[in-house]
């Protein structure tokens, strides 16, 4: 169903100004429920990179698999989605980050192989989004910041609806300084692919409000084919003992339960700190789990034929 912007935005507006529901009143209550949730634990959003790019996004710390395992035993990560992100205009190199990836979690099957291809690349990604497909690979990464690239480009579009139609689900990073028009950007991309699973990363990082609140208007609408996730990498880690602590907590409620995934940024982010800031928010034991766990494991483990740990 086509649904005119103006009328949309417009509506959105009056029902956060209007309905007591959308109030920022914590989901949790007076009283908070201790976390009792200790199963295992799935690390949506962990970066490995290779060679002498290693250091690339932390200085200090390798984003080797092997460091990757080390910190997920110290913090009692059972398993993690590992990704790369794919150069501009070079398909051959791109392949070969996708290749590394795939040969990271064929090493170690704790780790769920996510690869990335550069819309500008269009036929070529196409392609690649094939042969990814023929290797299991299940998510794909697309980081407009760095891949420089516009989320409106109708390029986007294609390789989104593209991965939707090979049941892959497509993982945005979350959040630019440079583009204030992007959660709104990401949102309509959604709802113009309805047909592919969309993940936004550290759910919109410091615009958490915003797009929280986008999110849970869209799952009142009829229409809304309930195609998006967040996860809370970076965001966890860095609100989490904040003042804006609570408010967090009230932004996954609003999102809903069903669709927060926990994520570590790995080497941005370290995984015990990032799982130690979650656990610190106040959730409630059924809530932790799906956020911890289950969310994950429905959206990246579904029907795969890879061996998991459990
Ligand atoms: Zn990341």
């Amino acid at each position: 169903m086509k649904v005119g912007w103006s009328l949309v935005f417009g509506f959105m507006v009056a029902l956060v100004i209007a309905a007591p529901g959308c109030r920022p009143v914590c989901p949790c209550g007076e009283k908070v429920k201790p976390a009792t949730y200790s199963g295992p634990v799935i690390d949506a959003h962990a970066h490995l990179l290779f060679g002498d790019e290693e250091k690339a996004l932390n200085v200090d710390v390798p984003a080797s698999p092997a460091e990757l395992i080390r910190r997920m035993d110290a913090a009692g990560i059972a398993q993690a989605v590992v990704m790369c992100i794919a150069p501009a205009g070079d398909p051959a190199g791109t392949a070969e980050h996708n290749d590394r990836i795939v040969e990271a979690a064929r090493l170690h099957p704790r780790l769920i192989p996510m690869g990335s291809v550069h819309p500008a690349d269009g036929a070529a990604a196409i392609s690649e989004l094939d042969r990814l497909a023929k290797q299991e690979v299940r998510a794909l990464k697309l980081h407009p910041n760095t891949q420089g690239f516009d989320v409106s480009d109708p390029a986007v579009l294609t390789v989104v609806r593209e991965a939707g139609l090979r049941n892959m689900i497509v993982l945005f990073d979350g959040y630019s300084p440079f583009d204030a028009n992007q959660p709104g950007k990401l949102i309509k991309l959604a709802m113009e692919a309805p047909g592919t699973r969309i993940v936004i990363a550290h759910v919109g990082g410091p615009r958490f409000v915003e797009l929280a609140t986008l999110i849970h208007v869209l799952r009142s609408y009829a229409w809304y084919r309930n195609n998006l996730w967040v996860d809370l990498s970076f965001t966890a880690e860095q609100f989490g003992a904040s003042p804006l602590g609570p408010t967090l907590a009230w932004a996954i409620g609003q999102v809903g339960a069903d669709r927060v995934l926990f994520g570590s940024d790995f080497p941005i982010g370290d995984p015990d700190k990032a799982l130690r800031a979650v656990r610190a928010l106040g959730l409630d034991a059924s809530t932790l789990r799906a956020v911890l766990h289950d969310n994950a494991r429905d959206l990246f483990l579904a029907g795969r034929t890879a061996p998991s740990p459990h």
